[in-house]
């Protein structure tokens, strides 16, 4: 039952870029959302660190003390958005043991314990939401657990983290490398002052065991995601994927995958990409976010837009609180966690796709040959080879440049074949390795 008065108490908090919007929300369209609720949403408190009258909020709704603020007995719904991972877990679990309804945009605490916080709601038989934790506005986490409930979800994969996108997008447009791309997207407020989460892909890793746990109905854990970031990418790199008719884009992806003997897994992993530049994912630039869901069924559905900023993540926080809004005054529940297919996870060198790897090579005859035998050795099939040559800042020739494509093969015996390479005297380096996604065999 929801409390007094038949209106919906929320608590929020957090009052910064998302906390902010969500407020001016439940403010300025009052009347609306209560016409879809059934009942008007009463702001019973908003939680935050600095208690102050200068917050653009009446100063008595603000409160410094959180576990007082959700276990209110006015408060229905509590909307959390401190972020990380603590104090929001502790208070998360506060308010669903008092049995609070909770809707969070926390990707990087629900990618390490959707079990206990799915678990407490679960005992209290309230919502948990988070839309937004996943590609901020875009909707996909409701289309995978309501709209495709009755499909079978193949693949979902995407582009979720904006600023990796922002810095792959200017290096490619630009031909500028990584540091300059990644001043670039700070001086633009797209990146942290420490941007490690977003271009050592934690951030992206975060959303992609999101996604895997709903689309495949099991649990993932972040550090189950399999892990590249973008900080090693060259212009040289980029120059290589125009002339594959690709781009490079930071990918999450989750996959059904069958093996041999039938039986079923699921692959989560996160890394920079070659993605052919006809791929729907190749014309997402910027900081623009986009999910491409396969699924048997209903085949291949692209979702597509701001995945981060304040007003289009409180979109989603804002869907969030009226579905939870809602079924308080009916009386019900949305879907609960679903894991009963509880699929284990793919080790990354089980995992088969194409590569791009390209060396430094000595220029001499038999090199070609020589390099070609240690693919074939592990039996890494090679769709393509190209060759030029490497000259100094004089313009002498120092060597050449060998970029070969493969086939499928798999994480593992890629990995042989790069560190045999490596060993070989006529190669002076493995400057790239990168997979290639989203290409026929
Ligand atoms: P933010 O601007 O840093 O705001 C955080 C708010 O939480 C501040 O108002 C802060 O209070 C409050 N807070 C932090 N620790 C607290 C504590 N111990 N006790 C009380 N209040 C505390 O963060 P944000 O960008 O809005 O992000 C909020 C959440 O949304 C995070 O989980 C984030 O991952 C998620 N998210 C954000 C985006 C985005 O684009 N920003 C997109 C998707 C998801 P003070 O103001 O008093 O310091």
């Amino acid at each position: 039952m929801f409390s007094q008065e038949k209106r919906v108490g929320v608590a929020v908090l957090g009052l910064g870029n998302v906390g902010s919007e969500v407020v001016r929300i439940i403010h300025d369209n009052a009347d609306d959302l209560a016409a879809r609720i059934g009942a008007p949403l009463a702001l019973r408190g908003i939680g935050v660190r600095r208690v102050a009258a200068d917050r653009g909020v009446p100063v008595e709704l603000l409160t410094d003390n959180i576990e007082e603020l959700v276990s209110r007995e006015d408060v229905d719904i509590v909307v959390e958005l401190m972020g990380p991972v603590e104090p929001a877990r502790k208070a998360i679990l506060s308010a669903l043991e008092n049995g609070k309804s909770v809707v969070t945009a926390n990707k990087a605490l629900l990618s390490i314990s959707t079990g206990e916080l799915a678990q407490a709601a679960e005992s209290a038989h309230v919502d948990l939401y988070f839309e937004a934790a996943v590609a901020g506005a875009i909707p996909v986490i409701r289309p995978l657990t309501q709209s495709l409930a009755g499909d079978t979800v193949l693949r979902v994969a995407g582009i979720v983290n904006g600023t990796t996108n922002y810095i792959l997008s200017e290096m490619d447009s630009a031909g500028i490398d990584y540091q300059t791309a990644l001043a670039d997207a700070s001086a633009l407020g797209y990146a942290e002052a420490d941007p490690t989460a977003d271009v050592e892909g934690y951030d992206a890793a975060a959303k992609a065991a999101i996604l895997a746990s709903i689309a495949f109905h099991t649990r993932v854990t972040a550090d189950e995601v399999y892990r590249e970031g973008i900080t090693k990418i060259t212009p040289a790199d980029f120059a290589f994927a125009r002339a594959l008719g690709c781009t490079i884009k930071l990918l999450s992806i989750c996959e059904r995958v069958t093996d041999g003997d039938g039986r079923q897994w699921v692959s989560a992993r996160v890394y920079p990409a070659l993605v052919p530049l006809t791929h729907p994912l190749a014309a997402v630039n910027g900081a623009f976010n986009a999910v491409v869901v396969e699924a048997e069924a209903a085949g291949r559905l692209m979702f597509y837009g701001q995945g981060a900023g304040g007003a289009p993540t409180a979109s989603a926080v804002a869907g969030d609180l009226v579905m939870a809004a809602r079924n308080r005054v009916l009386g019900s529940r949305g879907p609960r966690e679903s894991r009963y297919a509880q699929l284990p996870v793919l080790p990354i060198g089980s995992v088969s796709t194409r590569y791009y790897v390209s060396m430094h090579v000595a220029d001499k005859p038999g090199v070609l040959s020589t390099v070609a035998a240690e693919f074939a050795k592990r039996e890494v099939s090679i769709a393509e080879v190209r060759q030029e040559g490497v000259a100094d800042e004089g313009g002498h020739p120092i060597g050449a440049r060998i970029v070969v494509i493969t086939h499928r093969a798999t994480d593992a015996a890629l990995s042989d074949t790069v560190a045999a390479l490596a060993d070989l005297d006529v190669v002076q380096r493995v400057a790239s390795v990168l997979r290639l996604e989203g290409t026929a065999e």
